[in-house]
Protein backbone atom coordinates (compact mmCIF):
# COMPACT_ATOMS: atom_id res chain seq x y z
CA UNK A 1 0.00 0.00 0.00
CA UNK A 2 0.99 3.85 -0.95
CA UNK A 3 0.80 6.28 1.65
CA UNK A 4 -0.05 9.71 -0.40
CA UNK A 5 -0.21 13.43 1.27
CA UNK A 6 -2.09 15.54 -1.30
CA UNK A 7 -0.96 18.85 -1.31
CA UNK A 8 -3.51 21.34 -2.63
CA UNK A 9 -6.45 18.45 -2.29
CA UNK A 10 -8.65 20.96 -3.34
CA UNK A 11 -7.73 21.98 -6.73
CA UNK A 12 -8.11 20.37 -10.17
CA UNK A 13 -5.08 18.66 -10.17
CA UNK A 14 -5.57 17.25 -6.12
CA UNK A 15 -9.32 16.38 -7.13
CA UNK A 16 -7.62 14.42 -10.28
CA UNK A 17 -5.28 12.74 -8.20
CA UNK A 18 -7.84 11.45 -5.71
CA UNK A 19 -10.57 10.18 -8.74
CA UNK A 20 -7.26 7.95 -9.68
CA UNK A 21 -6.55 7.12 -6.55
CA UNK A 22 -9.71 5.61 -6.11
CA UNK A 23 -10.05 3.85 -8.85
CA UNK A 24 -6.92 1.76 -7.15
CA UNK A 25 -8.22 1.31 -3.39
CA UNK A 26 -6.15 -1.75 -3.02
CA UNK A 27 -2.90 0.39 -4.15
CA UNK A 28 -3.14 3.63 -2.77
CA UNK A 29 -4.37 5.24 0.66
CA UNK A 30 -4.71 9.37 1.59
CA UNK A 31 -2.18 9.90 3.97
CA UNK A 32 -3.09 13.71 4.38
CA UNK A 33 -5.29 15.91 2.27
CA UNK A 34 -4.44 19.79 2.08
CA UNK A 35 -6.13 23.23 1.05
CA UNK A 36 -5.80 26.74 1.32
CA UNK A 37 -9.34 28.06 2.94
CA UNK A 38 -12.08 25.45 0.98
CA UNK A 39 -12.89 23.54 4.13
CA UNK A 40 -16.08 22.55 2.78
CA UNK A 41 -14.23 20.41 -0.12
CA UNK A 42 -11.58 19.48 2.01
CA UNK A 43 -14.24 17.40 4.28
CA UNK A 44 -16.47 16.07 0.96
CA UNK A 45 -13.36 14.83 -0.54
CA UNK A 46 -12.36 13.22 3.40
CA UNK A 47 -15.23 11.48 3.41
CA UNK A 48 -14.41 9.48 0.19
CA UNK A 49 -11.19 8.65 0.83
CA UNK A 50 -10.76 8.91 4.42
CA UNK A 51 -6.95 9.97 4.90
CA UNK A 52 -5.51 10.48 8.68
CA UNK A 53 -5.07 13.96 8.66
CA UNK A 54 -6.53 17.38 7.13
CA UNK A 55 -4.54 20.38 6.87
CA UNK A 56 -6.01 23.85 6.29
CA UNK A 57 -3.61 26.71 5.52
CA UNK A 58 -5.46 29.41 6.10
CA UNK A 59 -5.56 29.44 10.35
CA UNK A 60 -8.79 31.75 10.33
CA UNK A 61 -10.66 28.46 8.80
CA UNK A 62 -9.40 26.06 11.42
CA UNK A 63 -12.42 26.36 13.63
CA UNK A 64 -14.77 25.59 10.59
CA UNK A 65 -12.59 22.67 9.63
CA UNK A 66 -13.78 21.29 13.17
CA UNK A 67 -17.03 21.88 13.06
CA UNK A 68 -17.65 20.74 9.43
CA UNK A 69 -14.96 17.39 10.54
CA UNK A 70 -17.42 16.51 13.65
CA UNK A 71 -20.48 16.74 11.38
CA UNK A 72 -19.43 14.49 8.99
CA UNK A 73 -17.85 12.22 11.56
CA UNK A 74 -14.23 11.96 10.33
CA UNK A 75 -11.88 10.72 12.32
CA UNK A 76 -8.77 12.10 10.84
CA UNK A 77 -6.63 14.63 12.72
CA UNK A 78 -7.23 18.38 11.72
CA UNK A 79 -3.99 21.20 11.73
CA UNK A 80 -3.83 24.58 10.53
CA UNK A 81 -1.19 26.68 9.08
CA UNK A 82 2.04 26.29 6.88
CA UNK A 83 3.92 24.56 9.15
CA UNK A 84 1.24 21.76 9.19
CA UNK A 85 1.64 21.22 5.16
CA UNK A 86 5.50 20.41 5.52
CA UNK A 87 4.85 18.23 8.14
CA UNK A 88 2.52 16.16 6.64
CA UNK A 89 4.80 16.75 3.10
CA UNK A 90 7.79 14.57 4.88
CA UNK A 91 6.05 12.58 7.67
CA UNK A 92 7.57 9.10 7.89
CA UNK A 93 4.48 6.79 6.48
CA UNK A 94 4.05 9.09 3.19
CA UNK A 95 5.47 7.04 0.55
CA UNK A 96 4.88 9.84 -2.36
CA UNK A 97 3.57 13.42 -2.08
CA UNK A 98 1.35 15.30 -5.19
CA UNK A 99 2.19 18.85 -5.02
CA UNK A 100 -0.26 20.07 -6.68
CA UNK A 101 -0.72 23.60 -4.57
CA UNK A 102 -0.54 26.87 -6.77
CA UNK A 103 2.50 29.01 -6.89
CA UNK A 104 5.02 29.71 -4.47
CA UNK A 105 2.90 29.09 -1.49
CA UNK A 106 4.10 25.66 -2.48
CA UNK A 107 7.36 25.93 -2.55
CA UNK A 108 8.26 24.76 1.12
CA UNK A 109 6.36 21.44 1.53
CA UNK A 110 7.37 20.66 -1.81
CA UNK A 111 10.63 20.59 -0.71
CA UNK A 112 10.13 19.16 2.07
CA UNK A 113 9.14 15.88 0.55
CA UNK A 114 11.96 16.39 -1.50
CA UNK A 115 14.25 16.83 1.23
CA UNK A 116 12.47 13.64 2.68
CA UNK A 117 13.22 11.80 0.39
CA UNK A 118 9.91 11.10 -0.88
CA UNK A 119 8.70 10.00 -4.25
CA UNK A 120 7.28 13.59 -5.50
CA UNK A 121 5.06 14.00 -8.28
CA UNK A 122 5.56 17.20 -9.05
CA UNK A 123 2.69 19.33 -10.53
CA UNK A 124 3.59 22.81 -8.73
CA UNK A 125 6.19 24.01 -11.24
CA UNK A 126 6.51 27.46 -9.62
CA UNK A 127 8.37 25.81 -6.50
CA UNK A 128 10.92 24.48 -9.00
CA UNK A 129 11.43 27.93 -11.57
CA UNK A 130 11.94 29.67 -8.17
CA UNK A 131 14.29 27.68 -6.32
CA UNK A 132 15.77 25.34 -9.26
CA UNK A 133 19.12 24.24 -8.54
CA UNK A 134 18.68 24.01 -5.01
CA UNK A 135 15.50 21.76 -5.07
CA UNK A 136 17.17 19.51 -7.60
CA UNK A 137 20.07 19.22 -5.31
CA UNK A 138 17.85 18.71 -2.84
CA UNK A 139 16.22 15.73 -4.31
CA UNK A 140 19.86 14.65 -4.77
CA UNK A 141 21.17 14.44 -1.49
CA UNK A 142 18.01 12.44 0.02
CA UNK A 143 17.36 10.17 -3.08
CA UNK A 144 14.04 11.28 -3.95
CA UNK A 145 12.61 10.66 -6.85
CA UNK A 146 10.92 13.37 -8.47
CA UNK A 147 8.10 12.56 -11.29
CA UNK A 148 6.53 15.69 -13.68
CA UNK A 149 2.82 16.15 -13.61
CA UNK A 150 3.02 18.64 -16.09
CA UNK A 151 1.29 17.32 -19.28
CA UNK A 152 4.36 18.40 -21.13
CA UNK A 153 7.34 17.05 -18.80
CA UNK A 154 5.52 13.97 -18.28
CA UNK A 155 5.72 13.48 -21.73
CA UNK A 156 9.34 14.38 -22.92
CA UNK A 157 10.06 12.08 -19.48
CA UNK A 158 8.35 8.85 -21.27
CA UNK A 159 10.00 10.11 -24.26
CA UNK A 160 13.49 9.88 -22.96
CA UNK A 161 15.64 6.83 -22.70
CA UNK A 162 15.12 4.91 -19.60
CA UNK A 163 19.44 5.27 -19.12
CA UNK A 164 19.12 8.76 -19.78
CA UNK A 165 21.94 10.95 -17.59
CA UNK A 166 20.73 14.13 -16.40
CA UNK A 167 22.01 16.54 -18.54
CA UNK A 168 23.78 14.45 -21.20
CA UNK A 169 21.51 14.53 -23.94
CA UNK A 170 24.75 13.94 -26.11
CA UNK A 171 25.03 10.36 -25.17
CA UNK A 172 21.63 9.74 -25.42
CA UNK A 173 22.26 10.50 -29.15
CA UNK A 174 19.30 13.79 -28.35
CA UNK A 175 19.32 17.00 -30.81
CA UNK A 176 16.62 18.45 -28.13
CA UNK A 177 13.70 18.63 -26.58
CA UNK A 178 10.30 19.93 -28.00
CA UNK A 179 7.67 21.64 -26.04
CA UNK A 180 4.20 21.21 -27.54
CA UNK A 181 1.49 23.99 -26.25
CA UNK A 182 -2.07 25.25 -27.54
CA UNK A 183 -1.44 28.60 -27.76
CA UNK A 184 -4.51 29.29 -25.52
CA UNK A 185 -7.77 30.40 -25.71
CA UNK A 186 -6.39 34.01 -27.59
CA UNK A 187 -4.16 32.43 -30.36
CA UNK A 188 -6.31 33.88 -33.00
CA UNK A 189 -7.60 36.67 -31.63
CA UNK A 190 -7.23 39.66 -33.32
CA UNK A 191 -4.06 41.42 -31.37
CA UNK A 192 -6.47 44.89 -30.81
CA UNK A 193 -8.75 42.89 -28.69
CA UNK A 194 -6.74 41.25 -26.58
CA UNK A 195 -7.01 44.59 -23.83
CA UNK A 196 -10.66 44.26 -23.48
CA UNK A 197 -10.04 40.26 -22.57
CA UNK A 198 -11.53 39.29 -19.27
CA UNK A 199 -11.11 36.74 -16.63
CA UNK A 200 -13.83 33.98 -17.84
CA UNK A 201 -12.40 34.63 -21.43
CA UNK A 202 -9.32 33.93 -20.40
CA UNK A 203 -9.62 30.96 -18.14
CA UNK A 204 -11.90 29.51 -21.00
CA UNK A 205 -9.18 26.93 -22.17
CA UNK A 206 -9.80 25.21 -25.61
CA UNK A 207 -9.04 21.89 -24.22
CA UNK A 208 -7.78 21.51 -20.93
CA UNK A 209 -9.68 22.24 -17.89
CA UNK A 210 -7.70 23.64 -14.88
CA UNK A 211 -7.02 26.24 -11.93
CA UNK A 212 -7.63 30.14 -12.83
CA UNK A 213 -4.03 30.73 -12.16
CA UNK A 214 -2.79 28.43 -14.48
CA UNK A 215 -5.33 29.54 -16.86
CA UNK A 216 -4.37 32.53 -17.37
CA UNK A 217 -0.97 31.75 -17.91
CA UNK A 218 -1.82 29.66 -20.36
CA UNK A 219 -3.60 32.54 -21.96
CA UNK A 220 -0.41 34.81 -22.55
CA UNK A 221 1.84 31.68 -22.47
CA UNK A 222 3.73 32.40 -19.29
CA UNK A 223 2.96 28.84 -18.80
CA UNK A 224 4.82 27.51 -21.66
CA UNK A 225 8.02 30.19 -20.42
CA UNK A 226 7.17 28.87 -17.04
CA UNK A 227 7.08 25.32 -18.45
CA UNK A 228 10.49 25.78 -20.46
CA UNK A 229 12.01 27.00 -17.12
CA UNK A 230 10.92 24.02 -15.48
CA UNK A 231 12.14 21.55 -18.23
CA UNK A 232 15.79 23.21 -17.81
CA UNK A 233 16.15 21.69 -14.28
CA UNK A 234 14.02 18.77 -14.25
CA UNK A 235 16.31 17.48 -17.60
CA UNK A 236 19.77 19.15 -17.19
CA UNK A 237 19.50 21.18 -19.91
CA UNK A 238 19.73 24.96 -21.62
CA UNK A 239 17.10 26.59 -22.56
CA UNK A 240 18.57 26.77 -26.14
CA UNK A 241 17.98 22.98 -26.24
CA UNK A 242 14.41 23.19 -25.83
CA UNK A 243 11.85 24.53 -28.38
CA UNK A 244 8.78 25.27 -28.49
CA UNK A 245 6.33 24.74 -30.50
CA UNK A 246 2.12 25.74 -31.08
CA UNK A 247 -0.05 22.27 -31.61
CA UNK A 248 -4.06 23.71 -30.69
CA UNK A 249 -5.37 20.35 -30.96
CA UNK A 250 -3.00 19.28 -27.19
CA UNK A 251 -3.10 15.71 -28.53
CA UNK A 252 0.66 15.46 -28.68
CA UNK A 253 2.04 16.34 -25.21
CA UNK A 254 5.89 17.28 -26.15
CA UNK A 255 8.81 15.01 -28.25
CA UNK A 256 11.85 14.40 -27.87
CA UNK A 257 14.40 14.59 -31.64
CA UNK A 258 16.94 12.57 -31.81
CA UNK A 259 20.00 13.19 -33.76
CA UNK A 260 19.15 10.37 -36.04
CA UNK A 261 16.23 12.22 -37.31
CA UNK A 262 13.55 9.87 -35.32
CA UNK A 263 10.89 12.16 -33.06
CA UNK A 264 9.26 10.11 -30.11
CA UNK A 265 6.52 11.94 -29.09
CA UNK A 266 3.45 10.85 -26.03
CA UNK A 267 0.27 11.53 -26.93
CA UNK A 268 -3.30 11.40 -25.11
CA UNK A 269 -6.47 12.82 -24.65
CA UNK A 270 -5.89 16.07 -22.57
CA UNK A 271 -6.53 14.84 -19.37
CA UNK A 272 -4.47 15.34 -16.25
CA UNK A 273 -5.05 12.06 -15.11
CA UNK A 274 -2.80 10.13 -17.62
CA UNK A 275 0.54 12.07 -16.38
CA UNK A 276 -0.80 11.62 -12.84
CA UNK A 277 -1.42 7.78 -13.29
CA UNK A 278 1.87 7.70 -14.84
CA UNK A 279 3.75 9.28 -11.98
CA UNK A 280 1.81 7.25 -9.29
CA UNK A 281 2.26 3.82 -10.62
CA UNK A 282 6.12 4.31 -12.42
CA UNK A 283 7.58 1.93 -13.72
CA UNK A 284 4.19 0.20 -13.74
CA UNK A 285 0.92 1.71 -15.88
CA UNK A 286 -2.65 1.14 -14.37
CA UNK A 287 -5.64 2.61 -15.53
CA UNK A 288 -6.14 6.32 -15.36
CA UNK A 289 -9.83 6.57 -15.87
CA UNK A 290 -8.84 8.21 -18.94
CA UNK A 291 -10.69 7.61 -22.16
CA UNK A 292 -8.19 6.17 -25.04
CA UNK A 293 -7.18 8.33 -28.46
CA UNK A 294 -9.98 8.14 -31.26
CA UNK A 295 -7.97 8.23 -34.43
CA UNK A 296 -10.58 8.12 -36.26
CA UNK A 297 -12.27 11.88 -35.15
CA UNK A 298 -8.56 13.28 -35.46
CA UNK A 299 -9.36 15.35 -38.49
CA UNK A 300 -6.71 18.11 -38.30
CA UNK A 301 -2.93 18.12 -36.74
CA UNK A 302 -1.38 21.59 -37.41
CA UNK A 303 1.83 22.62 -35.70
CA UNK A 304 2.79 26.60 -35.77
CA UNK A 305 5.63 29.00 -34.16
CA UNK A 306 4.72 31.22 -31.13
CA UNK A 307 4.46 34.65 -32.02
CA UNK A 308 6.27 36.79 -29.55
CA UNK A 309 4.10 39.83 -30.05
CA UNK A 310 1.33 38.11 -28.83
CA UNK A 311 2.73 36.64 -26.35
CA UNK A 312 5.48 38.72 -25.26
CA UNK A 313 5.17 36.49 -21.54
CA UNK A 314 6.98 33.82 -23.40
CA UNK A 315 9.96 35.81 -24.44
CA UNK A 316 10.11 37.29 -20.90
CA UNK A 317 10.64 33.68 -19.84
CA UNK A 318 12.97 33.02 -22.00
CA UNK A 319 15.07 35.77 -21.58
CA UNK A 320 14.49 34.56 -17.51
CA UNK A 321 15.58 31.30 -18.03
CA UNK A 322 19.00 32.29 -20.27
CA UNK A 323 19.66 34.71 -17.47
CA UNK A 324 20.26 33.76 -13.98
CA UNK A 325 18.33 32.18 -11.36
CA UNK A 326 16.92 35.43 -9.89
CA UNK A 327 15.45 36.11 -12.86
CA UNK A 328 13.38 33.00 -12.58
CA UNK A 329 12.30 33.72 -9.38
CA UNK A 330 11.37 37.31 -9.99
CA UNK A 331 9.08 36.43 -12.95
CA UNK A 332 7.11 34.31 -10.85
CA UNK A 333 6.86 36.65 -8.35
CA UNK A 334 5.66 39.46 -10.27
CA UNK A 335 3.58 36.83 -12.43
CA UNK A 336 1.94 35.57 -9.74
CA UNK A 337 0.68 39.27 -8.42
CA UNK A 338 -0.18 40.59 -11.84
CA UNK A 339 -1.92 37.94 -12.72
CA UNK A 340 -3.73 37.92 -9.50
CA UNK A 341 -4.48 41.81 -9.95
CA UNK A 342 -6.04 40.87 -13.74
CA UNK A 343 -8.54 38.02 -11.82
CA UNK A 344 -9.84 40.66 -9.58
CA UNK A 345 -10.35 42.94 -12.44
CA UNK A 346 -7.73 45.72 -11.24
CA UNK A 347 -5.62 45.64 -14.73
CA UNK A 348 -6.29 44.31 -18.36
CA UNK A 349 -5.01 41.39 -20.12
CA UNK A 350 -2.28 43.20 -21.65
CA UNK A 351 -1.23 44.80 -18.79
CA UNK A 352 0.04 41.16 -17.07
CA UNK A 353 3.18 41.06 -19.70
CA UNK A 354 3.40 45.23 -19.17
CA UNK A 355 4.22 44.81 -15.71
CA UNK A 356 6.13 41.90 -15.31
CA UNK A 357 8.17 43.39 -17.85
CA UNK A 358 8.82 46.69 -16.46
CA UNK A 359 8.97 45.00 -12.60
CA UNK A 360 12.07 42.83 -14.64
CA UNK A 361 13.80 45.47 -15.74
CA UNK A 362 14.04 47.27 -12.28
CA UNK A 363 14.67 43.98 -10.58
CA UNK A 364 17.47 44.33 -8.14
CA UNK A 365 20.02 41.43 -9.24
CA UNK A 366 21.05 39.19 -6.34
CA UNK A 367 22.80 35.87 -4.75
CA UNK A 368 19.99 33.40 -4.41
CA UNK A 369 22.52 30.57 -2.32
CA UNK A 370 19.41 29.74 0.55
CA UNK A 371 15.57 29.07 0.30
CA UNK A 372 15.55 32.07 2.83
CA UNK A 373 16.79 34.31 0.42
CA UNK A 374 14.73 33.06 -2.42
CA UNK A 375 11.73 33.71 0.18
CA UNK A 376 12.89 37.19 1.11
CA UNK A 377 13.81 37.65 -2.37
CA UNK A 378 10.34 36.30 -4.18
CA UNK A 379 9.14 38.95 -1.27
CA UNK A 380 10.73 41.89 -2.35
CA UNK A 381 9.49 41.29 -5.87
CA UNK A 382 5.98 40.82 -5.05
CA UNK A 383 6.33 44.05 -3.07
CA UNK A 384 7.65 46.04 -6.01
CA UNK A 385 5.33 44.84 -8.41
CA UNK A 386 2.36 45.77 -6.19
CA UNK A 387 3.70 49.60 -5.99
CA UNK A 388 3.66 49.35 -9.92
CA UNK A 389 0.38 48.06 -9.79
CA UNK A 390 -1.03 51.03 -7.91
CA UNK A 391 0.62 53.40 -10.90
CA UNK A 392 -0.42 51.66 -13.49
CA UNK A 393 -4.15 50.09 -12.51
P1 LIG B 1 -6.08 25.10 -8.47
O1 LIG B 1 -6.20 26.57 -8.31
O2 LIG B 1 -7.22 24.34 -9.03
O3 LIG B 1 -5.72 24.44 -7.03
C1 LIG B 1 -4.72 24.98 -6.22
C2 LIG B 1 -4.63 24.24 -4.90
O4 LIG B 1 -3.64 24.91 -4.10
C3 LIG B 1 -5.94 24.27 -4.09
O5 LIG B 1 -6.08 23.05 -3.40
C4 LIG B 1 -5.72 25.40 -3.09
O6 LIG B 1 -6.45 25.22 -1.90
C5 LIG B 1 -4.23 25.29 -2.84
N1 LIG B 1 -3.64 26.57 -2.44
C6 LIG B 1 -3.73 27.77 -3.09
N2 LIG B 1 -3.09 28.73 -2.40
C7 LIG B 1 -2.56 28.14 -1.30
C8 LIG B 1 -1.82 28.63 -0.18
N3 LIG B 1 -1.46 29.93 -0.08
N4 LIG B 1 -1.45 27.73 0.76
C9 LIG B 1 -1.80 26.43 0.67
N5 LIG B 1 -2.52 25.92 -0.34
C10 LIG B 1 -2.90 26.76 -1.33
O7 LIG B 1 -4.74 24.85 -9.33
P2 LIG B 1 -4.38 23.61 -10.27
O8 LIG B 1 -4.85 23.88 -11.63
O9 LIG B 1 -4.77 22.32 -9.61
O10 LIG B 1 -2.79 23.72 -10.31
C11 LIG B 1 -1.98 23.31 -9.22
C12 LIG B 1 -0.54 23.32 -9.66
O11 LIG B 1 -0.38 22.36 -10.69
C13 LIG B 1 -0.06 24.65 -10.24
O12 LIG B 1 1.26 24.88 -9.87
C14 LIG B 1 -0.15 24.44 -11.74
O13 LIG B 1 0.80 25.20 -12.46
C15 LIG B 1 0.18 22.95 -11.84
N6 LIG B 1 -0.38 22.31 -13.04
C16 LIG B 1 -1.72 22.23 -13.19
C17 LIG B 1 -2.25 21.64 -14.33
C18 LIG B 1 -3.74 21.50 -14.54
O14 LIG B 1 -4.17 20.89 -15.51
N7 LIG B 1 -4.57 22.01 -13.66
C19 LIG B 1 -1.39 21.13 -15.31
C20 LIG B 1 -0.02 21.23 -15.10
C21 LIG B 1 0.49 21.81 -13.95
MG1 LIG C 1 1.69 21.88 -18.80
Amino acid sequence: MQYITVLGATGSIGQSTLDVMARHPDKYQAYALTCHRDVETLVRLAQASQPEHLVVADESQYSRLCELARQANLHAQLHAGESALVTVASAQPVNQVMAAIVGAAGLLPTLAAAQAGKKVLLANKEALVMSGEMFIQAANRSGAVILPIDSEHNAIFQCLPHNYQYGDLETSGISHLLLTGSGGPFRTTPLEQLVSKTPDEACAHPNWSMGRKISVDSATMMNKGLELIEACWLFGVAPEQIEVVLHPQSVIHSMVQYRDGSVLAQLGNPDMRTPIAHAMAYPQRIDAGVAPLNFSQMTNFSFEQPDFQRFPNLRLAIEAAKANQFASTALNAVNEVSVDAFLRGQIAFTQIAQINEAILNCAPSSQLDSIDAVLSYDAEIRALAKQGLKGAA
